[in-house]
This record gives structure tokens, C-alpha cells and sequence, in this order.
């Protein structure tokens, strides 16, 4: 970085660099605007950051974000709550909830298994997942990690572990995204297409 900017502005514009997606036109732009803005404007945005970075946490259940003990969707009595659905991050769970369509609660594994980077089980809140399960009142749980190499060997993983449960298994279905055609789809849509049709 240049030194035509004074030592306060550099050190702004090497926190935006370090955001992702931000290059060094874009943090430089980014920290004239807030030089720009007045005071307390300009502060706003650093207030938000120390509260998300002091309030939020994880809830205790689940280990969604929230602000409290519980997170909304743990406290919630018209939850199905003997049905759990595994996410690996809250923002997985977040598109879910988007949907409109989920009726039960989460259980959120903050990661994969992902050997090839270090992460082993013991990194995850698996065993927490574990105790929600032992502790009874358990249906089915829905293993929705991601379909790729880490989030198939995740639930596979998980689908070991709960196998003496007695605990009903399920798996997000997938296959030919809506609106897509046969013609473009790859090999691996079409085949988790072709196993895992249902009856229409
Ligand atoms: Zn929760």
C-alpha cells in the first residue's frame, strides 16, 4: 500500500482488505466514505461490530447464533422438536428457514469432517448432538450437511453413530434443481437423481 494516506487511514483500509471480496481499490474507497460520514454515523457501524462480536453466541441447545440461553427456534413450542435437522453452519440452517417449509429443530455442527484440513469429529458439537439424542423424546433426525465430499463423509459418520439409536435416519433429497434440464445436468446430479426418485 501506497504512503500517501495518513497512518489512521491505512491501518482502516487493511481491516476492509481483510474482509472477503474487498481488494485495495474497494478498501480504500471504502474507508474515504467513512472518513466522509459524520461521527456518528461512522461510529454506528463500529458499534455494530462490538455488539455482534459481545452479544451474539451460541445457543446452548443447538449452537445456533443467538443472544440468549436458547436461540428462538429451541425455544419455540410449536416446533416438532423430536425431529432434528444437522446443518453444518447456522447460515446453512438460515436458507433452510427460508423455505418456509421447517416445521422442527436443528442441531448446528459448526464444520465438517474434513480430514484433509484437520478437522476430526472431536472439533464438532457431535457429541452434543449425541446427548440431545440419548436424552430421548427423539424421532428422526435429518442429516443436511452439504452434498459433496465432507458433508457426505459427515453424515455417513453420523449415520454410523446413530445406527444403534434406533432413531429414524434421513438424508435432504437431491438431484435436478427446479427450473434446470436433463441436458446440462452432470453425472453426479443425475445419478443422485436417478437413486433417490420417489413415487409420484
Ligand atoms: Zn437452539
Amino acid at each position: 500500500m501506497s504512503n500517501v494516506h495518513t497512518d489512521s487511514i491505512n491501518q482502516l483500509m487493511e481491516q476492509f482488505r481483510k474482509l472477503p471480496g474487498i481488494g485495495p481499490r474497494n478498501a480504500e474507497r471504502l474507508a474515504y466514505h467513512i472518513l466522509k460520514q459524520p461521527t456518528d454515523k461512522a461510529l454506528a457501524l463500529a458499534d455494530a461490530i462490538r455488539a455482534v462480536k459481545e452479544k451474539i453466541r451460541h445457543c446452548a441447545r443447538c449452537f445456533n447464533l443467538c443472544e440468549a440461553e436458547l436461540c428462538e427456534i429451541c425455544q419455540d413450542p410449536r416446533r416438532d422438536h423430536s425431529i432434528i435437522c444437522v446443518v453444518e453452519q447456522p447460515k446453512d440452517l438460515i436458507c433452510l428457514e427460508e423455505t418456509g417449509l421447517c416445521n422442527f429443530v436443528y442441531h448446528v455442527l459448526l464444520g465438517r469432517i474434513a480430514p484433509l484440513d484437520g478437522i476430526t469429529p472431536d472439533d464438532l458439537t457431535i457429541d452434543q448432538l449425541l446427548q440431545r439424542i440419548q436424552a430421548g423424546n427423539i424421532s428422526e433426525v435429518i442429516l443436511a450437511t452439504n452434498p459433496n465430499m465432507d458433508g457426505d463423509g459427515t453424515a455417513l459418520y453420523l449415520n454410523s453413530l446413530l445406527d444403534d439409536t434406533g432413531v429414524k435416519v434421513t438424508r435432504l433429497a437431491r438431484g435436478l434443481p427446479s427450473g434446470g434440464t436433463i441436458e446440462y445436468a452432470n453425472k453426479s446430479i443425475l445419478t443422485d437423481a436417478i437413486t433417490g426418485r420417489k413415487p409420484i
